[in-house]
């Protein structure tokens, strides 16, 4: 992310604390020294090497904002790896601000009553059984993102659950994760409606997904993962407002969004339905990078997951 969307995003992220209620933010000597200081001269910031674009807004505050570390151990940060982090690396994403933990907690609380009581699609309210906010912790580095919830995710109101989900959480028990370790979110909050159906789902629709992003960006924000894995090209269609993708050409390749490092991979849905060893290898693959990108040991075991049948 550029140096103009890093600061529109830290202001939207402003913006949505005050408007929930908190106050202050605790931000660590550096930084604030650095935002103390006379504004300097910018140059425009290198493009992103994502095969995503992103926006790039001019430019109106130093620098400097950008040049924080990922966590500092300076007093009066508030940036920490949970202890149920585990061996993953890295606390927040790019923000150059958190909440200490009790405040990520309240923001994400209130965001959730804000989420679940949400009406804006008056065509999914209708027929929703839940809202499907999330799952795990709010302070792990690594997220993965959905689609939408299917039938079983609206009935229990918790994402991947139903045999896609089961999948998903093979896939991280296999990087020495469980689902607590991580936090489970989908681009729409809600299932799509199947009008006529009495089984089945269906992909969500772009301008249902537009509608939905704030919720999950919102959600992004406050626990400023370090990684988000990208679970099929719905999702990473969502999650970049892009009309298609080819997720056989994107997966794999690492992108950006908010200054988070995406790994966009197959949906653990698709894996299912080719029972294919290659392409098993390559979400594994994909997994395997986000584990090298969070600095997690990979043993040898691990290294040659589904090398042979
Ligand atoms: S899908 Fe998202 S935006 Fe639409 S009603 Fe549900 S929570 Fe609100």
């Amino acid at each position: 992310m550029d140096f103009a969307a890093a600061l529109d995003v830290a202001i939207d992220h402003l913006e949505s604390l005050k408007r929930q209620g908190c106050k202050t933010v605790m931000v660590d000597r550096v930084l604030l020294s650095e935002l103390l200081a006379p504004p300097v001269s910018h140059s425009p910031a290198p493009s992103t090497p994502s095969s995503v674009p992103s926006g790039t807004p001019p430019a109106r505050v130093p620098t400097s904002l950008t040049s924080t570390p990922r966590a500092s151990s300076g007093t009066g940060v508030v940036t920490e790896v949970s202890a149920s982090n585990k061996n993953m690396k890295g606390g927040p994403g790019s923000a150059s601000f958190a909440l200490d933990r009790e405040g990520k907690e309240k923001a994400m609380a209130v965001l959730r009553e804000k989420i679940l009581a949400c009406v804006q699609c008056p065509h999914l309210v209708a027929s929703r059984k839940n809202v499907v906010f999330g799952v795990g912790s709010i302070h792990s580095p690594l997220m993965f993102v959905g689609e939408a919830p299917g039938a079983d995710e609206d009935v229990q109101g918790e994402p991947f659950v139903g045999a896609a989900g089961q999948l998903l959480t093979k896939m991280i028990s296999a990087m020495g994760l469980t689902r607590q370790d991580v936090f489970i979110a989908n681009v729409l909050k809600c299932r799509p409606d199947t009008p006529g159906q009495t089984s089945g789902n269906r992909k969500p629709r772009p301008e249902e997904m537009r509608t939905c992003l704030p919720h999950l960006r919102e959600q992004i924000r406050l626990i400023q993962p370090r990684v988000i894995v990208a679970l099929g090209a719905t999702a990473v269609e969502g999650l970049f407002g892009r009309a298609s993708v080819q997720i056989t050409k994107l997966r794999g390749q690492w992108t950006q969004l908010e200054g988070v490092d995406v790994m966009p991979t197959y949906h653990p849905s698709y894996v299912l339905r080719t029972q294919s060893l290659p392409i098993k290898r390559e979400v594994w693959e994909d997994l395997l990078q986000v584990m090298q990108r969070l600095e997690m040991p990979i043993s040898a075991k691990q290294a040659a997951y589904f090398t042979k049948a």
